[in-house]
């Protein structure tokens, strides 16, 4: 006679006196396995126990195990996302769809200087968990808004640096994984180099790091690399190179310049490291197109049409007072107004909120940014959100997959998955994610190397991706056969350092 299985007797009596089902276990058996270490893929089965990956190899199937069987298709670590603003619509839709259909099972936010208050932050996402885990910076300029307010277009005073260091130790004694900047965003453009590198000291004092959009990415490109690399240098912390971009049209062509003065650094002792996405064009607002905010200026305005972004390569996401002009160029919103495009740019930016409307814009060449990504210190990542014209929300990690990798074949596959998971949890300092290996987060995706692409364009930016099975964030289903399960087992990743000061 067979035994009647216990399993379910026992879930539903510990159910019933009002305890947790007793852990269960998940084999994935017969996955084509590539790790996160850049390993070749390898035939194996993965058990998953709680929200750990319990064994790896060719394992039997036990009492108590749920097999899912792999059939052949790829296994690897859940995607990191090093440089993401999916948190903003995170509350809103915690199934977090954009960045689970394309194997993302961690964000890193705070980012570009925004990052504030993360112990509220990370509070409101124990208490309302989403599908995904969630890590964040500092972000300086936060933190200099906080204290400087409107009166920010000038360097900090002694006392003003003194709040401002005050509070990033709050920020990194929450958890914070080290200090965001973003430059060539106001306030912290007008921030004096000396304010920035008395910030990181801080953030390097408590175990951090440094990640930085850079104060130029085209007319000062090399001297803003230069100071993310003296704050390296200075402070003796890893720096991360956010979304790192040959940004104008004159740069281009010189990927590989970079990639020599990183290399670089990297050798006289800086650990620097960058993350990239695989589009060419970027995000931001209208006024980023000037580091002198001199909008009124024609040679200026003449200039960044000229060598910066071109009119007809410059798409409005949004601009309150024009809400007609979503998806249109520059030049389309020029014809309309019977006007030329400089005259158009100029009187746009003198109306109010005109310096912040949202635009993508063509500013990278095809070339540099495969080159650049081919960097074994470059990781993936997408700059995304889950709204709004640009794809990268919602295919970065599966266009690499899938275009860059498969049908162009830039690097093997296992670099792919070794860009999106150890290293950017390396290039973070996130501890046990990025591998499966025993003892690691149980963060996994199985996905069709033959099939999986990105979908989504400037047409239909949120399209989601293909060839994504099912994916794992700390052992639970999150996402399965195109639909995400309505499961939010993601945590708020705090610093190593931090978590133990708990
Ligand atoms: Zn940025």
């Amino acid at each position: 006679m067979t035994p009647r299985p216990l399993l379910p007797i026992l879930v539903a009596a510990a159910l019933a006196a009002g305890g947790q089902a007793p852990a269960r276990t998940t084999l994935i058996r017969h996955a084509l396995l590539i790790d996160g270490s850049g390993a070749p893929p390898r035939r194996a089965d993965v058990r998953i126990a709680g929200d750990r990956i319990a064994a790896v190899g060719q394992l039997a199937p036990g009492p108590g195990d749920v097999v899912v069987d792999a059939d052949g298709l790829a296994l690897a670590p859940g995607f990191i996302d090093t440089h993401s603003h999916h948190d903003r619509g995170l509350e809103a839709a915690p199934d977090a769809l954009a960045m689970v259909s394309q194997g993302v099972t961690t964000i890193v936010a705070g980012q570009d200087g925004g990052g504030a208050d993360l112990a509220s932050l990370f509070a409101r996402l124990e208490r309302q968990p989403a599908a995904v885990n969630v890590a964040s910076y500092a972000g300086h300029g936060a933190i200099r808004e906080r204290v400087m307010g409107d009166d920010f277009k000038r360097h900090a005073t002694a006392a003003e640096l003194e709040r401002m260091k005050a509070l990033v130790k709050t920020e990194m004694d929450a958890g914070a994984l080290g200090l965001s900047t973003g430059l060539e965003y106001d306030p912290g453009i007008y921030s004096a180099p000396e304010e920035v590198v008395a910030l990181a000291k801080v953030a390097a004092g408590a175990g951090g790091r440094y990640a930085s959009h850079i104060r130029s990415e085209d007319r000062s490109f090399w001297e803003a690399l230069d100071e993310a690399i003296a704050i390296g240098r200075a402070t003796r912390m890893p720096v991360q190179i956010s979304h790192l971009k040959l940004g104008m049209h004159d740069l281009w062509g010189q990927a590989d310049k970079v990639i020599g003065l990183l290399d670089r650094a990297r050798a006289s002792g800086v650990q620097v490291t960058a993350d990239i996405y695989p589009y060419t064009y970027w995000q931001s607002n209208l006024g980023v197109l000037y580091p002198k905010r001199n909008y009124a200026d024609a040679v200026e305005t003449a200039f960044v049409l000229e060598h910066v972004a071109l009119a007809q390569d410059i798409i409005f996401t949004r601009f309150r007072g024009h809400p007609d002009y979503t998806g249109k160029t520059l030049a389309d919103v020029a014809r309309l107004r019977g006007t030329n495009a400089a005259k158009t740019l100029m009187d746009l930016l003198a109306e109010p909120d005109g310096d912040s409307a949202g635009i993508v814009a063509k500013g990278m060449d095809e070339a540099d940014v495969e080159r650049l990504i081919r960097w074994p210190y470059a990781n993936v990542c997408s700059d995304g959100q889950s709204s709004g014209l640009h794809p990268r929300g919602f295919g970065a990690f599966t266009k690499v997959l899938g275009p860059y990798v498969r049908d162009r074949k830039l690097f093997a596959l296992e670099e792919a998955v070794r860009k999106m998971s150890s290293l950017a949890a390396a290039n973070t300092g996130l501890a046990r994610r990025g591998l499966v290996a025993p003892d690691s987060f149980a963060d996994l995706v199985l996905f069709d190397p033959a099939v999986v692409a990105d979908r989504a364009d400037f047409g239909n930016a949120q399209a989601p991706s293909i060839g994504i099975h099912t994916v794992w964030v700390n052992g639970q289903v999150v996402f399965k056969d195109g639909r995400t399960t309505g499961a939010h087992p993601g945590r708020p990743l705090r610093r190593e350092a931090a978590q133990k000061n708990r």
